[in-house]
């Protein structure tokens, strides 16, 4: 059997290719078959290109339709996908581009001139643009070099264990890494997905992420793919186009952000959710206050899902029964979860430990890194996920943090998860991360960094009083800082190394 992605799309598809497969906000349809001719003739092209086997084609391109068909077209090729955040500047492009050494980039026009002179230098043989032609050594628009190839393709046979993609980690404690993830991790994953969400028939996608991470291309535009569903197909997050497209679909996927802004637009009302079945958060934690709230404007419970770059989606809450606010439910069909003590021994319900993953969906390492793979896995093959959190007496798992932002202050361990949710309870506070500055005698200390909601004054005095009267001295901030936002990465994390650099002195 073909264990190629794209062969088990293909096989799913609706038995009517003329079906819309997507739906753009500008009203353009794409049928069924226009994704296969179009993923065909672009396959074609990259079949002439003489690539060698396991060749990377790296794509740093807008959201498009097109740009999903790239990525189809690769993996159908038999080629390993790596995409790029748009966001990227030349210094970090040219990192993935030396890490990775892809033989094809995909980049857009704007960034041209920089990303042809670093990949070219690193052995790169082919630079397109996806669609616009720009002046320069390149090879053309991808799109019009395609047109001219058939648009039939026997799709590559790849087995299970092949590689289909390289995501890079999004890097918020560290140098990004390259997951290698197979065509086996990806299809494991999306079936146990397809399952526990309850996909249907007559199930469309509204799909506002980006294409170029884990959560809007191996999540949601797999689930669509995967269930032969039609996808309502946004370039971005917009909440006034998201309340538009909603009536017409019944699955939202977002991060935790996205809902955190439609509940900040007014004109969002549970009207709009009527035909709407499921909407799912990840990414970044879902405060338990954004759960209540959507909750009461939408008639909907949000169900969140923990999963990460290197391991697909490990946990969900559940389609049916209770969905636990402030946890990510409990483990997935088929994959191992567990929590363990600095003894690498289980911890007991309610005990705070480092999560540990195993299963089919668990990617092969990371890129050109062995000795880095090899740290993160244990001797009975459990994949270190840098997370902490614990289980509840159901199973239902909560996380604390990354293991990088737990602070030891005097030698204790302050779990930041645990503070936070204390300061976000008080009046006045939108949000707040708390973070660990060294400290000549704690060796850290903690400090917390505070969003007041519109109009409120907090006091840090008060904020710090309050605490002490909560929580054990240790834990108490040294400091408060009011800030107007936090900084968060495009997928809504929370980047702490930048507070740590800013509140360090
Ligand atoms: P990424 O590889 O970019 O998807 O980042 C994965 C990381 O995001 C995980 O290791 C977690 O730290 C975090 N994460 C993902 N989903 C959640 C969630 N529902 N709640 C809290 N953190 C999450």
């Amino acid at each position: 059997m073909n264990a190629n992605i794209y062969a088990l799309f293909r096989a799913r598809f609706p038995s009517d290719l003329d079906d819309c497969w997507l739906e753009t906000s500008d009203g353009l349809y794409y049928s069924w078959r226009d994704l296969e001719r179009g993923s065909a003739k672009i396959a074609n092209l990259f079949a002439s290109l003489n690539l060698p086997a396991g060749a990377r084609i790296a794509a740093q391109v807008e959201k498009s339709p097109e740009a999903l068909m790239l990525y189809l077209a690769t993996v159908r090729a038999g080629f390993v996908y790596l995409p790029l955040n748009t966001a990227y500047r030349a210094a970090e492009m040219a990192y993935f581009i030396e890490n990775a050494s892809p033989s094809v980039v995909v980049c857009s026009p704007k960034n041209f001139g920089w990303v042809a002179q670093t990949a070219f230098a690193r052995g790169t043989s082919h630079i397109f643009t996806l669609d616009e032609p720009v002046q320069g050594r390149n090879s053309g628009s991808l799109l019009s070099r395609a047109v001219h190839f058939g648009d039939r393709f026997e799709t590559v046979h790849r087995d299970g264990d092949d590689l289909a993609a390289i995501l890079y980690t999004s890097g918020t404690t560290g140098r990004s890494k390259g997951a290698m993830l197979t065509h086996g991790n990806l299809a494991s994953n999306i079936a146990v997905l397809h399952d526990a969400w309850h996909w249907q028939k007559g199930d469309v996608l509204l799909h506002t992420l980006p294409l170029f991470h884990i959560h809007g291309l191996f999540v949601a535009a797999h689930g669509a793919l995967y269930n032969g569903s039609k996808m309502m197909f946004l370039s971005k997050f917009d909440s006034a186009a998201v309340i538009q497209h909603l009536p017409r679909s019944t699955i939202f996927m977002g991060v935790p952000t996205y809902y955190v802004r439609m509940l900040a637009d007014p004109a969002f009302h549970r009207d709009q959710c009527a035909a709407m079945r499921l909407f799912v958060s990840g990414s970044a934690p879902l405060l338990a206050d954004t759960f209540a709230q959507f909750a009461q404007r939408s008639g909907h419970s949000i169900l969140e899902r923990y999963g990460m770059s290197e391991t697909a989606m490990l946990t969900s809450n559940p389609y049916i029964g209770k969905r636990k606010p402030g946890t990510v439910g409990p483990a997935l069909t088929g994959v191992s979860v567990r929590v363990v003590n600095a003894e690498g021994v289980s911890c007991a319900s309610g005990e705070v430990g480092e999560i540990q993953v195993k299963g089919p969906n668990v990617f092969q390492g990371y890129w050109q890194m062995p000795e880095k793979t090899a740290e993160e896995f244990t001797d009975d093959a459990y994949f270190k996920t840098g997370d902490v959190g614990f289980f509840d007496d159901d199973l239902y798992l909560t996380i604390v943090g990354r293991s990088k932002d737990l602070i030891i202050t005097g030698g204790y361990n302050v779990y930041p998860k645990e503070i936070e949710a204390i300061i976000d309870e008080l009046p006045g506070v939108l949000e707040s991360a708390v973070i660990g500055v060294p400290h000549p005698d704690f060796g850290e200390a903690v400090i917390a960094v505070v969003v007041p909601r519109a109009s409120a004054a907090l006091s840090e005095q008060a904020i710090i009083q309050t605490l002490k009267n909560a929580i054990a001295n240790f834990k108490v901030p040294k400091h408060v800082h009011v800030v107007k936002e936090l900084p968060r990465n495009t997928m809504g994390k929370v980047q702490k190394n930048l507070l740590r650099e800013q509140f360090s002195a």
